[in-house]
């Protein structure tokens, strides 16, 4: 009998797995390894202000990372999962069906709990939507960020950078930065301030209209586009086929990182809620390939018999780019809290482009070297 494995996904955590997965059991009639994913590219979800800044991403083609693998790769829309059944529907009607399934269908845009966001604002969904932005923006006007974490810093600087002349407005209820040490953050808000980026903190945005955002107190902010940041949520995909999820829709998993109500489905990157001893996990790269990798190795040694080991992840960095000149890098504990080391300037760009680019060669090197990919930092005692 096969073992059937389908992974659903191929961003940086299902293509994280699928490669450990694949050059793990290369010797193994008994296991097949099936990756679904929308198309045949990577799509590099951290650069997705980029594109939608009008920038040109590489052209990373699966089947060419993936040719000699012996992955069987399929793509299409996933539109239903039946866990009883054991089967993944996409949108043509056709069903796989799998024995051990890993879910990396990352995240959406929250756009629930603001009335309007759904119908007016862009988002950075995933490529297409960014392009659209893009295309949107070349006709120019003025833009509203909502939302003023990571990503909406990212992409205001960048916009603010690509389109001089625009007015771009950043909307949030914490100050850009608020997590980074006094050093990175001081820096990060003066480069926002020197790209032109207006800045507004301590708002609530109530609703998104076709024009404008309203902030509550009844104040309007005008806007011809707005992007919105905020917030990441599963698709629905998974709570509708009946598995255990969080308020924020994610997959919960226990500490091998498989459902807690379906243990023969893994759980990986955004679409997964991942408890550490200091809190759960953010949706992020660097630890979204460590769950993939982790989720591979623990169904391989499940097939052996073997008890699949705890997931434990510490983060080392936070990385921000502001355009393609500027960049903040800052230095972190395993709980994500500031060290007193920070980059800032070119040193930062650097270093930023190097860690955004490290995923896809990465990929093809734990291809030929598996064992390569196990190594991140675990977390010491703030994960023990
Ligand atoms: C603008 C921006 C900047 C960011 N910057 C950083 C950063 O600097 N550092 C960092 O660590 N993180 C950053 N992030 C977050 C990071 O990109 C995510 O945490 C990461 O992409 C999560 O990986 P994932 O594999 O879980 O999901 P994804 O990378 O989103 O991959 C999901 C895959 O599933 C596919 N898919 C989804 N639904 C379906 C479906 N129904 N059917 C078929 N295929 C489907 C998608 O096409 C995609 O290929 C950033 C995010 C954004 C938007």
């Amino acid at each position: 009998m096969t073992h059937r494995i389908v992974v659903l996904g191929a961003g940086y955590a299902g293509l994280a797995a699928t490669v450990v997965l694949a050059a793990r059991s290369r010797r193994r009639a008994d296991v097949s390894v099936t990756l679904v994913n929308a198309t045949d590219r990577f799509t590099e979800r951290l650069r997705l202000h980029q594109v939608a800044a009008g920038e040109q991403l590489a052209d990373l083609r699966l089947p060419e990372l993936l040719a000699g693998t012996g992955v069987a790769l399929e793509y299409g829309w996933v539109t239903g999962l039946d866990p009883a059944a054991r089967t993944v529907r996409l949108d043509d009607e056709r069903e796989l069906g799998y024995d051990t399934l890993v879910y990396a269908l990352g995240g959406v845009a929250d756009t629930t709990g603001v009335p309007g966001a759904d119908e007016h604002a862009y988002a950075l969904g995933g490529r297409h939507e960014a392009e659209l932005l893009a295309h949107r923006l070349g006709h120019g006007g003025s833009v509203a960020v909502c939302g003023s974490g990571l990503t909406g810093i990212e992409a205001a600087a960048e916009l603010a950078e690509q389109h001089p002349g625009t007015t771009v407005t950043l909307l949030g209820r914490t100050e850009p930065g608020e997590a980074l040490g006094a050093r990175a953050r001081g820096y990060l808000q003066g480069a926002l301030r020197r790209l032109g980026v207006g800045v507004r903190t301590g708002v609530e945005i109530v609703k998104v209209l076709p024009d404008a955002v309203a902030l509550a107190g009844g104040e309007t902010v005008p806007a011809d586009v707005v992007l919105w940041t905020s917030g990441v949520r599963g698709a629905p995909l998974a709570a509708v086929a009946g598995l255990a999820v969080d308020a924020a829709g994610r997959i919960v998993t226990d500490t091998a990182l498989r459902s807690i109500s379906h243990p023969d489905v893994y759980a990986i990157g955004d679409a997964a809620a991942i408890e550490q001893g200091y809190g759960m996990l953010h949706g992020s790269c660097q630890s979204g390939m460590p769950t993939g990798v982790h989720a591979a190795r623990s169904i391989l040694a499940t097939l052996t018999g073997a008890t699949p080991p705890r997931f434990r992840f510490g983060y080392y960095h936070t990385t921000i780019s502001l355009g393609r000149g500027d960049a903040v890098v800052q230095f972190t504990r395993p709980d994500g809290a500031p060290r007193r080391l920070s980059l800032t300037g070119r040193a930062a760009v650097r270093y930023k482009e190097t860690v955004s680019a490290a995923p896809w060669p990465t990929y093809g090197r734990m291809i030929r070297l598996p064992g390569t990919g196990s190594i991140w930092p675990r977390g010491g005692r703030y994960t023990r």
